[in-house]
């Protein structure tokens, strides 16, 4: 029988044993007072020592100890960290405010001006608009369709960084090359960043197609309730931070594993202030003890309700990666457990889209994804409506897409609700 690890917080164990097991049982191995199976919260926003030389010691970095100020974490945040590792099976892990906070601190800590980043062209709205501001700041930027290896691979030069993808894109579920593009970066010693949010640990790890960094927001899959904003950048372990060219000085000691997230850590933390909350930190945690169970829940009434509307004849297209008509389909059949809660779809009369939309009565009319209620959101008028008519087109966004967030509910009752609307 596989055991349930001793978590080790400041080297955690980067083997699966069990999903489920592992996260419900983390707290109560780890020491601490009065024996709550759950580990306590922290909200102090400073720390105190033994002596002054154990304080001095945590500050000049020779002395692990508790984070002397917040900003760069708690003892809850760490735990959380810890666990987040663990599911992804990584070396590390650095928590921030939200999803946004973990994409903007790593880009704005891993690359300076005259550096160069290939990213996706299908991208969740916000962090295509972040990618703009990098722009600004005098970073070269290359959007790329990295569904196909070779579009990646003609976009890489002398001074390219970092390759980052979606597993999944938000809202289209286009699926990237995911390991061809992973050997590609291993080869020319490029960090491969690997947002990971749609499908979570649960359903897929970028570790396994050789992904450098894993971010998630943490508000989506991991937390999983609507109520909790947070976000993660977790280190796979698999690149050699020593090879890479902007690691400051301060931050080339000691293990050489530990340079791009303590970087990530001093510089996204410490000194741009993204950081996570104790209290939402222990939420999150709490998300994380019913992530498998509702990530099979929700991937499974997806996938029911993705086929229902596939052979209605109101409906021209729907865009699910565990569909056969799926440009991915084989890929996510051979690397996802299954195809998360995200689909988007269009109406054969898209004039109609938004008339339907008002007439859903259990999908809620919102933005946010990962919930346990289902959501439903015309995506060109809103959360792609302040990038214009022009570069929606180039994301493969037409004006009557519909994107999907599927929840708990039990799938009949979602199914008689678009079977009414439609109707
Ligand atoms: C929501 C989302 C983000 C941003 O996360 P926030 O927690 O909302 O800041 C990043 N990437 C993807 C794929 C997302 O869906």
């Amino acid at each position: 029988m596989k055991k349930i690890d001793q978590p080790d917080l400041q080297n955690p164990p980067t083997e699966e044993a069990y999903f489920t097991a592992d996260v419900v049982h983390f707290d109560r191995m780890i020491e601490h007072a009065n024996g709550g199976v759950h580990y306590p919260l922290h909200p102090s926003t400073q720390y105190t020592y033994n002596s002054v030389a154990d304080l001095i010691n945590v500050f000049q970095g020779k002395s692990k100890g508790n984070s002397p100020y917040s900003r760069q974490g708690t003892p809850t945040t760490a735990v959380l960290e810890a666990k987040l590792a663990k599911i992804e099976e990584g070396c590390g892990a650095v928590a921030f405010a939200t999803g946004m906070g973990a994409i903007a601190a790593t880009f704005l800590t891993l690359v300076k001006a005259g550096d160069h980043i290939v990213v996706s062209e299908h991208l969740f709205g916000n962090t295509a608009s972040f990618f703009n501001t990098l722009e600004n700041l005098g970073i070269l930027v290359t959007r790329v369709n990295a569904t196909a290896v070779q579009n990646v691979a003609a976009a890489i030069q002398d001074n390219t960084r970092i390759v980052f993808v979606e597993t999944v894109a938000n809202p289209g579920t286009q699926v990237p090359d995911l390991m061809a593009i992973g050997e590609l970066c291993e080869q020319l010693n490029i960090v491969y960043v690997v947002d990971n949010t749609i499908l979570s640990a649960y359903l897929f790890k970028p570790k396994s197609v050789k992904a450098s960094l894993v971010i998630h927001s943490l508000t989506k899959s991991a937390a999983g309730q609507g109520q909790v904003l947070g976000g993660v950048v977790i280190d796979t372990g698999l690149y050699d931070w020593q090879k890479y060219p902007n690691i400051f000085v301060n931050y080339r000691k000691g293990d050489a594993s530990k340079w791009g997230l303590q970087q990530i850590r001093k510089k996204g933390l410490r000194d741009m202030g993204a950081t996570l909350s104790s209290h939402a930190a222990h939420q999150i945690s709490l998300g994380l003890e019913t992530l498998a169970i509702r990530m099979q829940r929700s991937s499974a009434t997806a996938l029911t309700v993705a086929r229902f509307l596939q052979q209605h004849p109101k409906v021209a297209k729907v865009y699910y990666p565990m569909l056969e008509d799926h440009n991915a389909y084989q890929q996510a059949c051979r690397l996802f457990k299954a195809g998360s809660w995200l689909f988007s779809f269009e109406l054969v009369d898209a004039d109609q889209c938004l008339d339907f939309v008002d007439k859903l009565e259990v999908f809620i009319k919102a933005t946010g994804l990962g919930d346990t209620r289902s959501l439903i959101i015309p995506v060109a008028h809103t959360i792609f409506w302040e990038m214009g008519a022009q570069k929606r087109q180039a994301m493969q966004i037409s004006d009557g897409m519909l994107r999907v967030s599927i929840g708990l509910e039990e799938s009949e009752c979602l199914l008689g609700d678009l079977a009414q609307a439609l109707g």
